[in-house]
């Protein structure tokens, strides 16, 4: 029996669906959840999520929220959420650069943490379409 993952923002429903493992990013680093694992709620921090089904990894680049487990199933509230195919590469490079250059300069201590938070969204989402392009052969 696997677990019932479903992943929503406030804008729609992402996914939902049966997968034998989920593998989070935390904001103490990445955790795995497996089948009867432990009641859990915790924070997630921009990155990637990695949905297993029958030995198969499907990445998604999430923008933080929460992951809950309760009994067999596994709740993600994001921020946004973005499947590899629904991912703009061009609009996720000039996140990146806005927010590199931004950094560069003198920031207040909640600027420099939303610069921060904007790079690590932008190079989740480069990552979950790099990954794409890689499972595809298709380096262009
Ligand atoms: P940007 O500065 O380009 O808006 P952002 O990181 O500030 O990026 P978010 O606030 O995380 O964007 O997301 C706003 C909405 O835009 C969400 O619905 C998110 O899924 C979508 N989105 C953001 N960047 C991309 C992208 N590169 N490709 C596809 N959808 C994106």
């Amino acid at each position: 029996m696997g677990l019932k993952l479903e992943i929503v923002t406030a804008e729609s429903p992402v996914f939902s669906g049966e997968v034998d493992a989920v593998i989070a990013p935390g904001t103490m680093g990445q955790f795995t959840v497996l089948p009867h694992h432990a009641a859990l709620m915790t924070m997630l921090e921009p990155g990637e999520l990695c949905l297993r089904v029958a030995g198969q990894e499907t990445f998604m680049a999430i923008s933080g929220g929460y992951l809950e487990v309760i009994d067999e199933k596994v709740i993600v509230l994001a921020d946004a959420a973005e499947r590899a195919d629904d991912i703009d590469d061009a609009r996720a490079q000039a996140a990146m650069k806005r927010a590199q250059d931004q950094m560069k300069r003198p920031l207040s201590p909640a600027e420099s943490a939303a610069a921060e938070a904007a790079l690590r969204r932008s190079l989740a989402r480069l990552r979950v379409s790099e990954r794409r392009k890689k499972r595809r052969g298709d380096r262009i």
